[in-house]
């Protein structure tokens, strides 16, 4: 069994994919051509927002967006110690210092009412992430970006597809980026992502800052990086776009299906009104986490932990004087998650199995 299935999912859109990539082949053109193009326009329609940028990755998605809004050293942005690295990485990346808020204990998104107890003068921004495929409390943090003058960023990396009243992931003001990592809801065949805006003026700084800050060839009135997404990737994401819908679709059943299933002998994902869930991850909680997941994996379950150890306590930030104790509700989570097999080609003959190896652990 797979973890995530990317093989039939391959099998299912070879014949396009392959020749998406052959016409980028034919073209000799790499970067920054027409197929990163039809992308940008055929997502930011789907995201209902005016701008798109491809980038290099998720993680140079969320630099740029930081970037664009000039965030340097002595800034300070709020942000969750319950995610992927990348989140604050690229606050340290951009000489600024990340401010972790504890999460939610039902969705394990930041937890917007302990935000203001770490606004200070030198806050400048907010980096919301829509953890396992689940949108965060945005209304609630916009509130609070509008009170104080700051800015929003939503990190949908593992969102993408997902819905909060009726508005999709990364398309929120300011700004929504995602990741196309093969392992996300539309993952590509390597490192990709992508910034979402409709403000023309943080638009026009991405365009620039993606591409060695020039906005004309040559001349580069900002510093930048190489932050573009190549036209092979995009080939294989617009092979796999028209599926997408159809994908995020198939997601929530089989989460709803694992959900009805286990409710009773685990803590199932708790979808907030209002929300769709396109579970990046399907990930359930049980105090008995690491004696299950060696279950599972005995009887040829793949599973995974998303994450183990919050960023509070990563080596890597420890300049930031955190303490053990700090953020109780993400380090409790940290202890007690497991992500099971999930995407859009997972068959429900292998789910049933998944179901029964974990109901036979707990003893029914
Ligand atoms: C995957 C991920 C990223 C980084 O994306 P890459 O494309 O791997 O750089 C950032 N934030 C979150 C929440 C992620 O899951």
């Amino acid at each position: 069994m797979k973890f995530i299935d990317l093989q039939s999912q391959f099998a299912a859109y070879e014949a396009d994919i392959r020749a998406g990539m052959d016409e980028v082949l034919r073209s000799s053109q790499f970067i920054l051509g027409p197929k990163g193009a039809e992308l940008e326009r055929g997502l930011a329609s789907y995201v209902g927002v005016r701008h798109a940028f491809g980038c290099s990755s998720g993680t140079d998605a969320l630099l740029l967006a930081l970037m664009a809004h000039g965030v340097g050293p002595g800034d300070e942005i709020i942000t969750t110690p319950f995610t992927f690295i990348a989140t604050a990485e690229v606050v340290a990346l951009a000489g600024a210092t990340p401010v972790f808020v504890d999460i939610e204990p039902l969705t394990y998104n930041i937890d917007p009412r302990k935000v203001e107890e770490v606004l200070t003068k030198k806050t400048r921004g907010i980096i919301a992430v829509s953890l396992y495929g689940q949108c965060a409390d945005i209304e609630a943090l916009l509130k609070i970006a509008s009170e104080y003058g700051l800015f929003l960023v939503e990190d949908g990396c593992q969102s993408f597809g997902a819905t909060r009243n009726g508005t999709r992931s990364c398309g929120f003001p300011h700004v929504g980026t995602t990741s196309f990592f093969p392992s996300k809801p539309l993952g590509c065949y390597g490192d990709g992502g992508m910034v979402f805006t409709s403000d023309d003026r943080i638009a026009d700084r991405i365009a620039g800052l993606r591409n060695h800050g020039q906005w004309e060839r040559y001349r580069h009135r900002a510093i930048g990086i190489n932050g573009r997404l190549d036209e092979i990737q995009a080939a294989v994401l617009l092979a796999k776009f028209p599926h997408f819908p159809a994908e995020v679709e198939r997601r929530a059943e089989a989460g709803a299906y694992y959900s009805k299933a286990l409710g009773d002998v685990v803590t199932v994902p708790a979808i907030v009104p209002g929300n769709t869930h396109v579970y990046a991850q399907y990930s359930i909680r049980t105090p008995r986490r690491d004696e299950l997941a060696a279950h599972l994996n005995e009887n040829g379950i793949p599973t995974a932990v998303h994450y183990p150890i919050p960023l509070h306590r990563q080596e890597a930030f420890s300049g930031l004087g955190y303490g053990e104790g700090d953020f109780p509700v993400a380090s409790a989570v940290s202890r007690e998650i497991l992500s099971l097999p999930m995407s859009a080609f997972l068959s429900r003959k292998d789910q049933d199995e998944v179901i029964r190896q974990v109901r036979r652990f707990f003893g029914g």
